[in-house]
């Protein structure tokens, strides 16, 4: 996973450098690390622990250069440490390196540069990349731009794995090299100055123009050109891109933390994802997706495949497909259908989720499903993402950049786009008319409701100082609410370190009643009036048991629980998009109880951009 940021311009890189790094930080915190080129050549500064460490490392404050890398690790090959930081630099200290991803072959390439007298200092996959770099040099002549390009291209075809690498070297005090494959990378272009990151949203105060590479593309940055090569190092032309997104989306606008503010964003995130792809009384407006009536018709199955957060969105999204388009859903972690045979061909749709667009266990997946003839959809929050360069058609979120690691708005979006996507077919194969319109009048309420459950975070606080040093908690729920069960679960795991599991609320009583002993906390949701009453005896069995009970629901309920948070009513199929919220802000309050760095829990990042 990891952030990597690089500057060319004539500012000093340094400042620009740590800016960018800690915006980056939620995709890795294990070390941090920078390199400029100076006067008397490559300058690394990098340690084990956060960015904002490298402030107290005194050398830091001799780099002045006006070209650098810098590196926020999340480590895959090697322990966090100081030696294991990037950058790496080869053993003549003339090349240094950050790398975004893993070298599946770096054992047999370390061999390989061992056998050529080069020695490694660290445990990591990368070192072998700068090492590489030099062998080619080396082999090379003259002393022309063309001999360092030249080195790099080779240098990447021994790679195996995926990467996105920045190179630096001192013997070209004034370029970068930066290429990627199956890990991201931009560039932003400015004035005499050129910009590259991990994502948009951390240079997005610098620049709003971006060039998107795709796999195997380098890029020769100087600070006024930008040249871009095939890896056969061909020229290739590519347009820069301008993003809409506005700088201060990505901060936090006052709140304590992104999670918060990306909590309390839902209604303005949900109403994007609205946008005008449906109106009360016309026909739903989906211009990047124009699948035909007859395709439709065709298919036998929809597989939705996704990992974590973006999955559970996806079983939400199964009861919404199987219900308005009456075809069967299966709903699979990317990370396990791409390791089996899965049955599925040109009679299948799939659809990918992933909030980054970068999940690599889910872009592979969807390479697997378009090798065996199905038509791919993806859904993405950012624009330009890898995954949209591989699927037959791409739908965005637009919820606007989430920081925060554990996922909220974009999961509140991604049920809505499912749901507008199900609705568009249903009217296509003229299905289920009358819900169509219902669901479509419930869906434009949304953002409005959202502010009025957001209003119960007070109670929700206060249940959190309650049970904050719960050891286990129990999340319960059934049809629907069973998939907001596994959601709240994940959240509260994620940045609280709670043990929690979720079931189906008529699975307790077939095992784990056997867990529930006094005090023990259960969370039950509660949303379809025709499953109140089978739900309520679940909820009793534990309340017998000594239980604590967390209850969020739209029904009117006669019972003396602990707590009990009241959402509006909507139509059941959207319902998780309500519910989930006060689960939300449960696992935020616990953290913060416990003094947690909420936005940056421990072994977590944000994009997992490693299988
Ligand atoms: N594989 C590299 C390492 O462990 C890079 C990991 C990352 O992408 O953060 O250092």
């Amino acid at each position: 996973m990891c952030g990597i940021v690089g500057y060319v311009g004539e500012k000093q890189a340094k400042p620009i450098l740590i800016n960018g790094l800690l915006r980056l930080e939620y995709r890795g915190y294990d070390s941090a690390g920078i390199a400029t080129i100076e006067k008397a050549g490559i300058k690394c500064v990098k340690n084990k622990g956060r960015v904002s460490d490298l402030n107290n490392i005194s050398s830091i404050n001799s780099l002045e250069g006006t070209i650098g890398i810098g590196h926020t690790r999340w480590a895959t090959h090697g322990k966090p440490s100081s030696t294991n930081s990037h950058p790496h630099l080869d053993n003549s200290g003339n090349f240094a390196v950050v790398h975004n991803g893993i070298i599946e072959n770096y054992a047999d390439l370390r061999d390989f540069l061992k056998s050529h007298h080069y020695n490694f200092l660290s445990e990591t996959d990368t070192e072998v990349i700068p090492n590489l770099i030099h062998f080619y040099y080396e082999s090379g002549k003259g002393s022309s731009q063309k001999r360092f390009l030249k080195a790099v291209i080779d240098a990447c075809k021994m790679l195996k794995g995926s990467y996105a690498i920045e190179v630096l070297s001192s013997y070209y005090p004034d370029n970068m090299i930066v290429v990627r494959k199956d890990s991201p990378l931009v560039i932003g272009k400015g004035e005499n100055e050129n910009y590259i990151s991990s994502d948009i949203p951390a240079i997005l105060s610098f620049t709003k123009d971006f060039y998107l590479l795709n796999d195997k593309e380098f890029a020769f940055i100087s600070r006024n050109s930008i040249e871009f090569y095939d890896e056969n190092n061909r020229p290739i032309e590519k347009q820069a891109k301008s993003i809409t997104w506005d700088a201060g989306s990505a901060e936090k606008n006052g709140f304590a933390d992104f999670m918060l503010k990306e909590i309390n964003e839902q209604p303005k995130s949900i109403r994007e994802t609205i946008g005008s792809r449906i109106s009360a009384n016309s026909e739903s407006i989906l211009p990047d997706l124009n699948l035909t009536k007859s395709f439709l018709k065709s298919i036998n199955k929809i597989s939705i495949i996704a990992c974590g957060t973006a999955m559970h969105a996806g079983l939400a999204g199964k009861f919404i497909f199987e219900n308005l388009c009456e075809i069967p859903v299966e709903v699979e972690a990317a990370s396990e259908f791409r390791y089996r045979n899965p049955i599925i061909n040109e009679k299948t749709l799939c659809l990918f989720i992933t909030q980054s667009g970068e999940t690599a266990d889910t872009i592979a997946a969807l390479k697997l499903a378009k090798s065996k003839g199905a038509k791919t959809i993806a859904i993405s929050n950012v624009v330009g993402s890898s995954i949209s360069r591989e699927a037959d058609y791409t739908l965005y979120t637009h919820a606007g950049p989430e920081i925060a690691v554990a996922s909220t708005k974009a999961y509140t979006s991604q049920i809505v786009l499912l749901a507008i996507i199900a609705i568009n077919f249903a009217e296509k194969l003229e299905k289920n008319n009358q819900k169509i319109d219902e669901l479509k009048k419930d869906i434009l309420l949304l953002p409005s409701q959202v502010e009025e459950v957001l209003k119960s975070s007070d109670k929700i606080k206060d249940f959190a100082k309650r049970i904050y040093k719960e050891k286990d908690v129990f999340f319960i729920g059934r049809g629907i609410d069973y998939t907001t069960s596994l959601e709240g679960s994940l959240k509260l795991k994620e940045i609280s370190y709670i043990h929690s599991e979720a079931y189906p609320s008529g699975e307790l009583k077939h095992g784990p009643i056997a867990l529930i002993e006094n005090n023990v906390t259960v969370v039950s949701i509660l949303t379809n009036r025709l499953l109140v009453e089978k739900s309520i005896s679940n909820i009793q069995e534990v309340v017998t048991r000594g239980a604590k009970t967390f209850i969020v629901t739209n029904q009117e309920l006669n019972y003396d629980f602990d707590e009990v948070i009241k959402i509006p009513k909507t139509n059941s199929l959207i319902s998780p998009i309500l519910s989930i919220i006060p689960l939300q802000l449960l696992a935020y309050y616990i953290s913060k109880e416990k003094g947690l760095d909420v936005d940056k829990p421990r072994n977590l990042a944000k994009s997992v951009t490693v299988e």
